[in-house]
């Protein structure tokens, strides 16, 4: 058998050497708590039994620290999270009602992208031991540094062949092969459900999501970021994008680092057609946290720096965000309070770049979108880009992207999704009945408030038929993604007295997680249940009519209606399948009959107006 050594490191773009201040933060070779990335010299990073009892050791050791365990993996393994705070009672209720700001950062969503692990660790022991305590004089931080902890020991050099480091490098995907990243909306995950309720019990003001980049070269080594001009908390993203950036750029600058803004090429590939911010949705932590109205910022570490310069970058910025919450933390309060009492009457379920003609998402990558040729040019960006020449490959026979290793300045057009569209009204509230319980376990978890019918109640609602269907993902190849086979369908709205069985649930808008409920339960919006599949039975016809009985009865029915002989005669005149299809024919009068199972293809979930 041949064997080949993958040495994908040697095929990486040319490393460029990097010196700066935050080098300062190294602990000295004699430091008893030097972690063991330091000591390595960040070649490797501990496993997760050497990162936990570490942590254990630094809690048993400070009384600033507490270490607890928010939920258990799949593989049994706690999740744990690390509290720091200098208040006596660190209690979930009492940190949700501390005056002082919370702020929660987590670490190894995707494991491979362990960045933030390291970074809290040499934090959070100068907060213990170093010279940092101040940090907690004014705000409390939690800080959680592996979440996806069972792939985080799926560990092997060969996991991230784009990653210049560590050596040992976790998975993206969970143990059931799950992406943590798009699970926000459908909460399948462990590891997602257990930050859920972390963010539910201790409502912190400012939540952080650590990740290393794919993709593209460019000079920035900490790019990061809220999900840009759009979404659905313009308070937020304002602070996000003004106070919280000129900060934090001016502190990671200060110490020898180039912060850049996320930055993804809009061919997929170089610059030469520009940069976007691609609008994930919900799923993803950025867009989940815009539509929850909790400030939320996604870091993409580059991936083509080395280790050592992504977690010394890593560390300013939590640093420094601490820093910035102790003198703004309350304005960044009363800003969130605002963007919690909107409501927005005509809700809009995507968005899009004007200069396209289509919405393009993150997990639709591959797809060329057509240029909306009447809009307005793109602004362009200043990019503080890395020169490339396109190469003619003897292998494929097609062109591919050679990044050379040198900086340049180059200005590139800057496609933003800053047109809201699919626009649905808001409904008062929406009735859920007792048979999806697989949904309102979820809508709960994500902390929605409900009201629990004990009584059956007969509710007059909206609801919809579902006119068209098409099974797959947003290629519309019927291929499960994320373990689910998704649908996107067309609807009809019918006003209907329904009865609602006890333990069937109202749902208000008017509360500050009504926009989430909106986005969940309409079902043409992307990241709904109905979309992820949670509602697939209302395809299913179950009963049925035999042939003897509905020949006589569809006799009977064109004796007594001349319009409909008429309707029967035209169809058969148009549809040749249908006029040669007894059981088509058949079926089209039954559907015509009160026998018809009148809830076929009726999604269940009600719209009070
Ligand atoms: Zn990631």
């Amino acid at each position: 058998m041949l064997t080949f050594t993958t040495e994908a490191q040697n095929f990486l773009p040319p490393a460029i050497e990097w010196h700066g201040k935050s080098e300062s933060l190294i602990a000295k070779a004699t430091d008893p708590w030097i972690t063991t990335t330091e000591k390595s010299g960040f070649v490797t990073t501990p496993d997760y039994d050497e990162t936990m009892a570490w942590f254990k050791k630094l809690d048993n050791a400070s009384p600033l620290l507490t270490m607890i365990s928010i939920g258990k993996s799949v593989e049994g393994r706690d999740i744990f999270m690390i509290i720091a705070s200098t208040e006596k009672n660190i209690t979930p209720a009492s940190l949700k009602k501390s005056a002082r700001p919370l702020f929660l950062a987590q670490a190894g969503i995707h494991s491979g992208e362990i960045d933030g692990k390291d970074a809290g660790m040499m934090l959070l022991r100068d907060i213990a031991f170093g010279n940092k305590q101040t940090l907690l004089e004014k705000v409390n931080f939690l800080f959680i540094p592996i979440l996806s902890v069972d792939a985080h020991e799926r560990s092997s050099p060969y996991n991230r062949p784009n990653q210049r480091g560590p050596q040992n490098m976790g998975w993206r995907t969970n143990a059931q092969n799950l992406n943590p990243n798009r699970d926000y909306t459908k909460l399948d995950t462990k590891e997602i459900r257990s930050v859920l309720k972390v963010i539910n019990d201790y409502d912190p003001v400012l939540y952080m999501d650590i990740h290393v980049t794919d993709g593209a070269d460019y000079q920035y080594d900490i790019t990061y970021g809220g999900i840009g001009r759009q979404g659905y908390s313009l308070g937020i993203r304002d602070w996000l994008e003004t106070t919280y950036q000129t900060f934090t750029n001016d502190a990671l600058t200060a110490s020898g680092h180039l912060p850049g803004p996320l930055v993804y090429a809009f061919n997929d590939r170089d610059f030469s057609q520009g940069m976007t911010i691609q609008i994930g949705g919900p799923r993803f932590s950025d867009s989940y946290g815009d539509l929850r109205h909790l400030a939320t910022i996604l870091v993409e570490n580059h991936s083509l720096k080395p280790f050592k310069q992504r977690v010394l970058g890593t560390y300013v910025l939590l640093e420094n965000t601490l820093k910035l919450l102790a003198t703004t933390g309350q304005s960044l309060k009363q800003i969130t309070e605002k963007d919690k009492s909107n409501r927005m009457a005509r809700f809009p379920l995507q968005w899009k770049v004007p200069q396209l003609k289509t919405a393009v998402g993150f997990d639709t990558r591959g797809i060329q979108p057509e240029i909306n040729a009447t809009a307005a040019p793109a602004d362009s960006f200043q990019l503080a880009a890395i020169a490339s020449v396109i190469r003619k490959s003897s292998v494929t026979n097609s062109d591919y992207v050679e990044w050379l290793g040198k900086p340049v300045k180059q200005t590139v057009a800057d496609y933003k999704s800053t047109e809201p569209f699919d626009f649905i009204s808001r409904p008062k509230g929406y009735w859920v009945p007792a048979s999806c319980d697989v949904v309102i376990e979820r809508l709960k978890l994500h902390g929605i408030k409900m009201a629990i019918l004990t009584q059956p109640k007969e509710v007059t609602v909206e609801m919809y038929r579902i006119t068209d269907y098409v099974f797959g993902d947003d290629n519309h190849h019927i291929l499960p993604f994320q373990g689910h086979i998704q649908v996107s369908a067309a609807t009809k709205s019918e006003i209907r007295k329904q009865l609602f069985a006890p333990g069937s649930v109202y749902i208000s808008t008017d509360q500050p997680l009504g926009d989430l409920a909106v986005f969940l339960l309409e079902p043409t919006s992307k990241d709904s249940y109905f979309s992820w599949g949670f509602f697939h039975t209302i395809f299913e016809r179950t009963e049925y009519i035999e042939a003897y009985v509905m020949e006589p009865m569809a006799k009977k029915m064109l004796d007594e209606s001349p319009a409909l002989q008429k309707e029967f005669e035209e169809k058969k005149a148009t549809d040749k399948n249908f006029a040669n299809n007894q059981n088509a024919i058949l079926t089209w009068f039954y559907s015509k009959t009160k026998y018809y199972d009148e809830r076929y293809l009726l999604y269940p979930v009600g719209r009070e107006l």
